[in-house]
């Protein structure tokens, strides 16, 4: 998956609205990217042009070996699934439903779902920790289960490629540990796994690689160690960082943490 020269523009009501510019990226099979930046920096809206929902206001993009836009909505869906941002409105079903959706792009006209579509919806609910949950609606769920159930429906979808809208909001330290390690499995099982998050710790102990945005513009692109830096973060988030470094799991050697502290007026 690649973006060459992308820029992206909003019409509000006439009004342009410059959301990316020039923004260049690669991302390799079986790669764990973390995009960051802050509120309003074009993260989301980078995730809607590599799923194929937007298109580029100009550069390329690339999936499979061939541009987003060359792909029927089927097609694309078995390359690229989106995990939008989990305040996103939900349908009321049940969780087996809601992960069931996922299969939507491989049904067969006028044909209920095949042994794979149930396989898939299965296997789905057990990497995301949610059988026990199956008949559930989705409306009682917790914040981290249904955080879950949005990942459970893109897994069933057995695309190679998974980009994640700040998986981890409103949860818990253990269930954001929870999430960051499932999709760090599906990254080790080869596939490509694009998160978007503030949490700058989350992603340094599990990604290979972080994208920062700030204003729509790529400010740093490379491993965290050189992206989680005081000369690259303070300008885009203040000068009231404090950093560190800590070993991190999977054998990925030791990685810097960075804590927002307002220091003391002396
Ligand atoms: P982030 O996810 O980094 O917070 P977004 O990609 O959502 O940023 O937004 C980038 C810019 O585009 C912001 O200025 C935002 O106001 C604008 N924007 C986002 N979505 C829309 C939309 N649907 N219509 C118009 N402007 C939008
Ligand atoms: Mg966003």
């Amino acid at each position: 998956m690649a973006a060459a020269g992308v820029d992206f523009t909003y019409d509000v009501g006439g009004e342009e609205v410059v959301a990316l510019e020039g923004i260049d990226l690669e991302i390799g099979a079986g790669e764990m990217l973390a995009i960051l930046g802050p509120n309003g920096a074009g993260k989301s809206t980078l995730l809607r042009l590599l799923a194929g929902l937007l298109e580029p206001t100009r550069g390329t993009l690339e999936l499979g070996g061939k541009p987003v836009s060359s792909w029927s909505a089927r097609q694309r869906a078995c390359l690229v699934a989106l995990v939008p941002q989990s305040s996103t409105a939900l349908p009321d079903v049940t969780v087996e439903a809601f992960v069931g959706y996922g299969r939507y792009s491989r049904f067969r006209p006028f044909q209920g779902p095949s042994t794979e579509d149930l396989a898939a919806v299965e296997a789905a609910l057990r990497a995301a920790d949610l059988v026990d949950l199956g008949t559930r609606p989705l409306s009682e769920l917790s914040g981290g289960q249904r955080q879950r159930a949005l990942i459970a429906r893109a897994l069933a979808q057995e695309a190679q490629t998974l980009l994640v809208d700040e998986p981890t909001n409103a949860l818990d330290p253990g269930h954001q540990l929870g999430v960051l390690d499932l999709l760090a499995d599906l990254g080790e099982s080869g596939r490509s796994v694009v998160v978007v998050t503030h949490e700058l710790n989350l992603a340094s102990q599990f990604v290979s690689r972080a994208l920062l945005l700030s204003a729509g513009k790529r400010v740093a692109l490379g491993p965290v160690q050189d992206v989680l830096v005081p000369e690259i973060l303070e300008p885009v988030y203040g000068s009231e960082l404090t950093f560190g470094e800590l070993p991190a799991a999977r054998g990925r050697g030791l990685r810097p943490f960075v804590l927002p502290w307002k220091r003391p007026e002396d």
